[in-house]
């Protein structure tokens, strides 16, 4: 088979040998039945290697956290296979699940939600040991003090309770609360979305440094292109349901092979080189579709500036147009036309 007739039903690879951490093929998770079925997910293949940052854009409603929670076996798929390695989570028992389960972990974006808020931070971040049955009290104590102290959060700190944290120091104990567990894999669901501009940069470099310090691998789920491009070895990028392009992360930010990729792009502060040449700046008309009545054809046709009457009727299938990008578009070779050998517009450099 070449690589132009890979399809949506086959991973797109990591590239190398290595066992996938996380394996996802032909994933679809639903809610709600026959005239209320959604599809949150709808037929997703991916992996994600030991040690890599796999990110996953998208816009609200576009089904990327649930797809990130159904990829770590905290949302059961409706279909599909998914691997941890070679385990699948859901043929486990449930006390098994449960002892997987600490290896895969999700830090979300509102920190509140993990923190009781008549428990110190302290007691916060031991409890999931606690309910582990790991340790005890003095060594859990003891953990929990040294992932504070990586995430940059004090002694003093973690007597305080979580209303005296600021929004980015609830965020870090949220980490340490995670780390505890010596987790493999962290879903990161819009882990900076709710902070400050300013002090975002210094997470995504907490979240970089970790993950070296930690062996860990990451699912990090952002509606910013800015922020997962910065962070990601490789990026999916998602509508409706569906990924429209996986690729390298620089590769997707400066050379973007869908329509939606490059109209998030082109929603960025600072725009591509080739867009600045154009004068082109892509404005996304209409809102994302109702999830109970999603377009035929291409789901992306009913808001592509592309857009031609096949679109509507003709569902495009992901191919492989480059080593490692994965298009779903009828017109990707012309895109991919675009770009000179040597063109590729302003690079964008990761953290780190
Ligand atoms: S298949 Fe058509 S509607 Fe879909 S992204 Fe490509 S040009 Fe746009």
């Amino acid at each position: 088979m070449t690589s132009s007739q890979q399809t949506a039903t086959q991973a797109p690879e990591t590239g190398t040998a290595q066992v996938p951490a996380v394996s996802v093929r032909d994933m679809t998770v639903s809610f709600g039945r026959s005239r209320t079925l959604v599809r949150a997910v709808d037929g997703v293949s991916f992996t994600v290697a030991p040690g890599e940052i796999f990110g996953i854009i998208g816009e609200s409603g576009s089904g990327k956290s649930t797809l990130g929670r159904a990829a770590v076996g905290m949302v059961t798929p409706s279909g599909g296979e998914v691997r941890h390695g070679e385990v699948d989570p859901f043929a486990l028992t449930r006390k098994q699940l449960n002892a997987h389960r600490r290896k895969y972990q999700i830090i979300a974006q509102d920190p509140n939600a993990a923190f009781n808020p008549r428990m110190t931070i302290l007691e916060s971040v031991m409890e999931p040991m606690y309910i582990a049955g790991i340790g005890n009290r003095a060594e859990r104590r003891e953990r929990a003090l040294a992932m504070l102290d990586t995430v940059a959060l004090s002694p003093e700190m973690s007597e305080r309770y979580p209303h005296d944290l600021s929004g980015g120091q609830k965020q870090r104990a949220n980490i340490a609360r995670a780390l505890v567990l010596d987790p493999e894999v962290l879903v990161c669901d819009e882990v900076v979305a709710a902070l400050d501009v300013s002090i975002q940069a210094d997470m995504l470099n907490l979240f970089w440094r970790l993950k070296r310090d930690f062996n860990l691998t990451y699912l990090f789920i952002s509606h910013d292109l800015n922020v997962v491009s910065h962070i990601s070895d490789r990026v999916a990028v998602m509508y409706f349901g569906k990924i429209m392009e996986i690729g390298p992360a620089d590769e997707v930010m400066n050379r973007p092979l869908h329509p939606y990729s490059e109209a998030l792009r082109s929603a960025e502060p600072e725009i591509a080189a080739y867009q600045q040449r154009s004068r082109e700046r892509i404005i996304l008309q209409g809102e994302i579709p109702s999830a109970l009545n999603p377009p035929s054809g291409c789901r992306f046709h009913t808001r592509c500036p592309r857009a031609v009457e096949m679109c509507a009727s003709t569902e495009p299938e992901q191919r492989e147009l480059a080593p490692g990008r994965f298009v779903a578009c009828h017109f990707a070779e012309e895109m991919l036309a675009r770009f000179a050998p040597d063109g590729g517009g302003q690079k964008h450099q990761k953290v780190g």
